[in-house]
């Protein structure tokens, strides 16, 4: 469920520069339908244009063998650097494969469940710590969503939010990510309408 906003007059967020993001699977098979995702990201940003593209499958540069673990960064400079993607303005993967970041503001648990830099072009998002032992797939899809939208936010220009109940509340624990909310605080959404690409 989407709880966001209306926006009161469309002109006043343009996107004037935006020819769309690209929406993918990063790496092997996903347990989760991307299809579901471009009408609600539409939603949370207005005017923006969400395409589900062709995955990108080799990201073997970007494994970390000893970890077993993917590095986020490295996942976005291989999406960023793809000849089909090149006419997208953003770039957002999902991936089922485990990241982690070696900054040490980003890794404090030693994974990340995504990263995006912000107002960046590429962003990456695991299902890896998702699923967890929970067998409810519509708490998996939920889980998902959240994080899809909250680095997606980031990529559109919001940074962490304090408010507990926002997606852009930086999640430490599937804990915080099931406690926070699927929409952006009005803070955010203040913002994002402020904003101008
Ligand atoms: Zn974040
Ligand atoms: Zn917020």
């Amino acid at each position: 469920m989407i709880l966001g906003w209306k926006p009161q007059s469309r002109s006043r967020v343009t996107w004037s520069t935006f020819e769309g993001l690209a929406l993918l699977q990063v790496g092997p098979r996903l347990d989760f339908q991307l299809d579901k995702l471009p009408s609600l990201m539409s939603r949370m940003v207005p005017n923006l244009n969400v395409s589900v593209t062709s995955p990108v499958t080799d990201i073997g540069e970007a494994i970390d063998t000893r970890r077993g673990q993917y590095h986020s960064t490295r996942i976005m400079a291989i999406l960023e650097n793809q000849n089909s993607l090149a006419k997208f303005e953003k770039i957002l993967g999902v991936t089922p494969m485990d990241l982690y970041n070696p900054s040490p503001r980003a890794d404090g648990g030693g994974f990340v469940f995504g990263e995006a830099r912000l107002r960046g072009r590429s962003g990456i998002v695991s299902t890896f710590r998702l699923s967890g032992d929970l067998p409810s797939s519509l708490l998996f899809d939920n889980r998902v969503k959240k994080e899809v939208f909250h680095e997606l936010g980031h990529m559109v220009g919001l940074d962490h939010c304090s408010s507990l109940g926002c997606v852009m509340y930086k999640s430490e624990s599937v804990g915080d990510t099931d406690a926070k909310s699927d929409h952006y605080c009005d803070s955010c959404q203040s913002i994002l309408r402020e904003l101008r690409h």
